[in-house]
This record gives structure tokens, C-alpha cells and sequence, in this order.
């Protein structure tokens, strides 16, 4: 059987970002992946301007000046922000300036207000100011032409001021991947029915929906196939026609009904993974089919819901955000952290136990979540921020002891 780590790297190997490229502007940017780097035309800041509301002055006519020994200049403009100067500084001289407003010619050189007394159209500096102090120069953060943002960058809040500032209103970014979602089992109901004996919600097809847009993917929810040969066939080519990725869950056991892996193979899909050494979430079956000009990447989840999202969490993830175009980094993020229960394990697979972390006293700390924890159970699933990991080989880490957590 795989390894956890085998596992992922056959994934992530399977994986190419999506090629297809698509412009969107600022209003419609968030969370989209850059396709290609991003450069401005212009400086920044664009116009040498000052860091302080103050006056802008020439350094020299200051030098040594101090409350003993005060230095006046003559006031010769106001220049708010937005406005253009236009005096230029002479010696003697200064100009009444804002926070963010254009420097005047001839100064070079911002005294902040507090270190001055106003009398009409004077200024009495109190304190000599540093050479160029508080003078914000033209082109010192970005230099036009130079690389602004690179590609495989995903855009957020910060990436977005930073492009509008850049005057880049459009830029390029990948295709967002469609990913196709599908629960499979005759006992299954969506819910707001009503429950008959023996049914079971589906709640699989919502958690990987949001786990799927929390990615910025795009879920293409298929609904709920009953283990039967024939529905599932025509949902699984159905699937792979259209999506980049699909995800099903349930039917990779080894029970009767589980069909998936055979209909995988019927339908020309060349499997990679039937197992892996992990808990939960052992049977995953991870397949791809060759369509025209792409290759879309099947995922047979377990219908088990904790399983389901872990499998999620630990492998679907990185294949997810490498298929978008995400840059470098696809692989979980793992902490040390004091465990503040006792984990065990059945040392034979990887296992994920699922909880929380939260920082103590400036230290990763992981509680387990509350009650039972047996993998039937996902109501205590809520709130989950992280997997405590028990190696292989590992049965046991006690309270107190550091455990490796994985941030989901
Ligand atoms: P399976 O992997 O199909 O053998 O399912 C394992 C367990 O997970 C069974 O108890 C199922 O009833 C349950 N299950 C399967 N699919 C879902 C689903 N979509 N939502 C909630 N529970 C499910
Ligand atoms: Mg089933």
C-alpha cells in the first residue's frame, strides 16, 4: 500500500496547471490565480511627495538650527494633496505642505509640524531635519518596467491594492478549474427530505461543494448516483466530459456495491492509487482520463463524511491548487504542536485525528474535538482547524508531548 507521502507526490505529478487563460479586471479578481507577472508603466510613489503634514524646505538653509537657535523662513505656497506647485523653494523659503502632497521644486526636505511655531506667512523651525527627511521619492518603492507581481500569485485584498495603485486594471489569470461532485450510495437523500428507514443524508455533496469554492474552484454538483453499474457510468462520462476534476464519494470499498473502480477502468481511466496507508481515508482511488487536449483527474473519495473530507483536506488539496495555477507551495502547512490528549493509533496507517490548535502562551497547542471520536461520527467535526498526525510505526503520543499538526 502507498504511503501518505507517495501518494501526494503521485498526485501532485499527475497535475498540470490549467492552460487556458482568461482577463479579468479589478472588480472581479479575488481569489483568481495571475497567469502571467504583472508590470506598471509607473513609478511608485509616482511624484516625489511628502510622508508628514509640515513644511518643505531646503536642507541646507537648517543645518544646526534648534530651539536656541530657531531658524524663520517665508511661507511662499499652501500645497494640499492633489495639487500641482507652483513656486519653486528658494533659499529662505518655505511651503506650507500636506501628507501625500507634491514637492515643490527647490526643497528637498519635509520639517513635520510638531517641530514648528506658524505667525502668518512665517514658519519658525525648532529642530534641524535630516536630509531628505519625510520626502518620499518618485519611483523608491517600483520602478516602472520592473516585475510587479509574478504569476501563480493569488489575488487577494493585498495583491488587489497593490495592482489598482499600479494603474493595472486588467490582467491575465488562469481558468478557474471545474470540478465535479457526486455522491454515491441507494441510501442516500439530499437533505430537507424526509428520512425513510434506514436513509442517510448526503451530506458529502455540500461539504466538497464549499471545500471546492473555498479554493476557488468551480463545483459542478452532479447529485446523488445509486450504486447502480448503468447511473454511475453515465455520470462518470458525464463528469469527465466536462470537468477538470471529479470527486465522488463513496463505492471504492470492497463491498458489493462499490463500483467506481471497475467502471474507472471500463471507461479508458488509467488508475494511479487504490489505497493508501492512512486513516481514515485508506480506500482512495485516484485515476485519469486522457480527453482532448487535457487530461481531467478522478477522485474516488470514501463516503465516509470524516473520511471524505480528510482525503479532501490531505490529497485533493494539493492537486487542486496546482491544477489552478497556484504557484510553488501545493503541499499542506504543518506545525509542531503540544498535544493536550493522549493520541494513539493503530501504527500500521498514517492517522489523522481531527481537532483543533490554538496558540498558548506564544506555543501550537492541539486539543482533540469533544466526544466521540470514532470515525462514524462527524458532528463533532465543526470547528475542525487542524489534524494532529501519528505516524506510522507510532501508536501512542501522550499528553504534553509535540505532535505534527496539519492546518486544514
Ligand atoms: P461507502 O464508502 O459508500 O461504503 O460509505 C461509507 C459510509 O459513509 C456509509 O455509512 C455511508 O452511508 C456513508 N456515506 C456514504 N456517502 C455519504 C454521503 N454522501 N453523505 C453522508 N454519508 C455518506
Ligand atoms: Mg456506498
Amino acid at each position: 500500500m502507498l504511503s501518505v507521502s507517495e501518494a501526494e507526490a503521485i498526485i501532485l505529478d499527475l497535475v498540470q496547471p490549467l492552460e487556458k487563460i482568461e482577463t479579468v479586471t479589478l472588480e472581479n479578481a479575488s481569489r483568481r490565480i495571475l497567469a502571467h507577472p504583472v508590470s506598471s508603466p509607473l513609478d511608485f510613489p509616482y511624484w516625489d511627495n511628502s510622508a508628514m503634514d509640515g513644511y518643505a524646505v531646503r536642507y541646507e538653509d537648517l543645518r544646526g538650527c534648534d530651539r536656541a537657535n530657531p531658524k524663520i523662513l517665508r511661507i511662499i505656497e499652501e500645497i494640499p494633496a492633489g495639487i500641482q506647485p507652483q513656486k519653486t523653494i528658494a533659499s529662505g523659503e518655505a511651503a506650507r505642505i500636506f501628507t501625500g502632497a507634491v514637492m515643490p521644486q527647490g526643497a528637498d526636505t519635509i520639517v513635520m509640524q510638531e517641530n514648528t511655531q506658524r505667525d502668518g506667512d512665517r514658519v519658525t523651525i525648532l529642530q534641524a531635519p535630516g536630509d531628505r527627511e519625510f520626502v518620499r521619492h518618485k519611483g523608491a518603492f517600483y520602478q516602472s518596467g520592473n516585475a510587479l507581481l509574478g504569476s501563480g500569485i493569488a489575488i487577494g485584498a493585498p495583491e488587489i491594492a497593490v495592482l489598482a495603485t499600479a494603474q493595472c486594471t486588467q490582467f491575465s489569470v488562469y481558468r478557474r478549474p471545474r470540478v465535479a461532485i457526486f455522491s454515491t450510495g441507494n441510501e442516500l437523500i439530499a437533505p430537507g427530505n424526509a428520512l425513510q428507514p434506514g436513509q442517510i443524508v448526503d451530506s458529502n455533496q455540500y461539504a466538497l461543494r464549499a471545500f471546492v469554492s473555498d479554493l476557488g474552484a468551480i463545483p459542478v454538483p452532479l447529485g446523488i448516483v445509486r450504486d447502480r453499474p448503468e447511473d454511475l457510468e453515465a455520470t462518470i462520462k458525464k463528469a469527465i466530459a466536462d470537468a477538470d476534476l471529479v470527486l465522488s464519494t463513496g463505492g471504492v470499498s470492497v463491498g458489493e456495491y462499490d463500483y467506481i473502480e471497475e467502471i474507472l477502468a471500463k471507461l479508458g481511466g488509467k488508475i494511479y492509487i487504490r489505497s493508501v496507508a492512512v486513516k481514515p481515508g485508506k480506500p482512495l482511488t485516484v485515476a485519469t482520463f486522457e480527453q482532448e487536449k487535457r487530461t481531467c483527474l478522478y477522485f474516488g473519495i470514501p463516503g465516509n463524511p470524516v473520511s471524505a473530507l480528510v482525503s479532501c483536506w490531505r490529497f485533493v488539496q494539493p492537486a487542486l491548487k496546482k491544477l489552478s495555477g497556484l504557484g510553488g507551495d501545493w503541499q499542506p502547512k504543518f506545525v509542531m504542536a503540544r498535544s493536550r490528549h493522549d493520541l494513539s493509533a493503530s501504527g500500521t496507517r498514517e492517522t489523522y485525528l481531527w481537532g483543533r490548535w490554538d496558540i498558548i502562551n506564544g506555543g501550537y497547542e492541539f486539543s482533540l474535538a469533544e466526544g466521540d471520536r470514532s470515525s462514524g461520527n462527524l458532528m463533532n467535526l465543526a470547528q475542525t482547524n487542524g489534524l494532529a498526525i501519528v505516524p506510522v510505526g507510532e501508536t501512542a503520543i501522550a499528553a504534553g508531548e509535540k505532535v505534527c499538526v496539519m492546518l486544514v
